[in-house]
């Protein structure tokens, strides 16, 4: 192991999509202002880049949200993928939402909000939804759907080229990333954190980013942080001693395919969505009724299959409060994706699309699936959390907050405000800027 140095201006924690966007960012931007650069910047991973959720994600970029001023994110983050997205596996597809007639209000709202802040989308309602969606794809089953969204400027990385590329890219800046380090604790002065513990070493710094994913929790923890908070919503209402992370288990995998996956002009198709709020699903679309998952996504095979394939997932599962982190990701047998799962996910292709009847035999027989930690209202958290540690706690979304690293160096290097980053604050559980319902089944908000 190269010897990590006893002293740093910036120590990054965690090589994941946040470690590494926002180290390298935040080299660009020392280097921009005179103040330095990457020499000034650690990454410390206990393992290796894209040892988290970052290395097994689906890499889904859509801005399909309630939270209006996460609209706002993902303009910065389409614009991160879209500074190198050959490096970054990035195709800028766009992403197909398509409902059922009582979502065209929200998504009304959604439509309304992306194009605001210049996140071009359109809105299909009724028989043009229909039309718009058999003109993508000619055998799609649309009884039932009366609304679609298209966000043109989404699209899907690939993981591990998106965690290469941007390794690389800090690299390119004089950024050192340390595999196989890990913080085992914080020492503290004066309410600053002065020095991290590592299994290598102490390290003395000056200001500490955590890009923790579900470590998350555990480094709160480890910083003396509460484990619950009262929050306080816009309408005066208040959800007493809330967790402050909430583990969900997230349900992807893949299915081999046997003619190539294409739009009917022949182009790779934009990500789709599709929510069935009262259409129930039928194994391999037409037999026996499936268990009620809501949603289904799906899109081109990743990079990670070794046959033409696409890779796909449906609502998340909750966990709880407590979770087991180690071993992470395909390597923890309580967290893998069950049977049902390949049921559901089949099912609803088939049931969607015929092109996919008899597919269920071609579900990839693997490990699939993995944690995140949520936030108490299941909206990101981007704050300092001590006067000298900044934390990214993107509550699983992190393909799609790739923009919060380049907003967050401008803050590092010395900036006072980042009004995009503003919303996200810690405070605003006790202001009354709570986000959302506080007990949604789904924690997409
Ligand atoms: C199955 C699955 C599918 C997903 N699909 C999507 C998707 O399609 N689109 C999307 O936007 N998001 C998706 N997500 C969410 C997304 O992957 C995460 O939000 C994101 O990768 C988190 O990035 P991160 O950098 O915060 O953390 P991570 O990628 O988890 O990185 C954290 C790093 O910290 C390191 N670490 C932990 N403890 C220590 C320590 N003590 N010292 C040093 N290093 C430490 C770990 O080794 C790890 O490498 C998915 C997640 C999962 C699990």
């Amino acid at each position: 192991m190269t010897a990590i140095p006893a002293s740093v201006t910036y120590a990054v924690i965690g090589a994941g999509i946040h470690g590494l966007s926002t180290a390298w960012h935040l080299a660009m931007e020392l280097e921009a202002k005179g103040k330095g650069g990457g020499k000034d910047i650690v990454v410390l991973d206990k393992t290796a880049p894209g040892a988290g959720a970052s290395g097994i994600a689906c890499g889904c970029v859509r801005n399909l949200y309630m939270t209006e001023p996460l609209h706002a994110i993902l303009r910065h983050s389409v614009d991160v993928w879209m500074h190198d997205p050959v490096r970054f596996g990035f195709q800028q597809v766009g992403y197909v939402s398509a409902g059922e007639g009582n979502q065209l209000p929200d998504y009304e709202r959604l439509h309304a909000s992306q194009n605001r802040v210049g996140y071009p989308s359109d809105l299909y309602a009724g028989k043009d939804a229909k039309k718009f969606l058999k003109g993508i794809w000619p055998d799609f089953n649309v009884d039932g759907i009366d609304v679609a969204l298209h966000e043109k400027p989404s699209g899907y990385a690939g993981t591990l080229q998106a965690i290469a590329g941007l390794a690389q890219k800090c690299v390119e800046h004089g950024v050192k990333i340390f595999s196989g380090v890990e913080v085992t604790g914080y020492d503290m002065e004066n309410g600053r954190v002065r020095k991290l513990r590592t299994n290598a070493g102490d390290i003395k710094c000056d200001v500490v980013v955590l890009g923790l994913g579900a470590w998350t929790g555990k480094h709160w923890d480890m910083l003396g942080l509460p484990n619950a908070l009262d929050l306080r919503y816009k309408d005066g209402s208040v959800t007493p001693n809330k967790d402050m992370w909430t583990y969900w288990r997230l349900l992807e995998g893949e299915v081999y395919i046997d003619k190539p996956y294409r739009t009917a002009d022949d182009r790779d198709p934009p990500v789709l969505h599709v929510e069935l709020m009262t259409t129930p699903v039928k194994e391999d679309g037409a037999g026996k009724e499936l268990a009620d998952h809501l949603y289904v996504y799906w899109k081109n095979g990743a990079e990670r299959m070794d046959r033409p394939g696409v890779q796909g997932g449906t609502i998340p599962i909750k966990i709880g409060p407590k979770a087991t982190l180690d071993p992470y990701g395909h390597a923890n047998d309580e967290y893998q994706a069950e049977t049902n799962f390949a049921d559901y996910l089949t099912g609803a292709m088939a049931q969607l699309m015929p092109r996919f009847k008899g597919h269920r035999k071609n579900f990839r027989e693997r490990r699939n699936g993995g944690i995140g930690a949520f936030t108490p209202d299941n909206v990101p958290i981007f704050d300092w959390i001590k006067p000298n540690v900044y934390m990214i706690a993107d509550s699983n979304h992190g393909f799609k907050m790739t923009g919060v690293g380049k907003l967050a160096a401008r803050l590092l290097a010395g900036g006072n405000r980042v009004p995009e980053l503003e919303p996200f604050a810690l405070s605003r559980f006790s202001d009354g800027r709570t986000f959302g319902a506080s007990n949604s089944h789904c924690p997409w908000v």
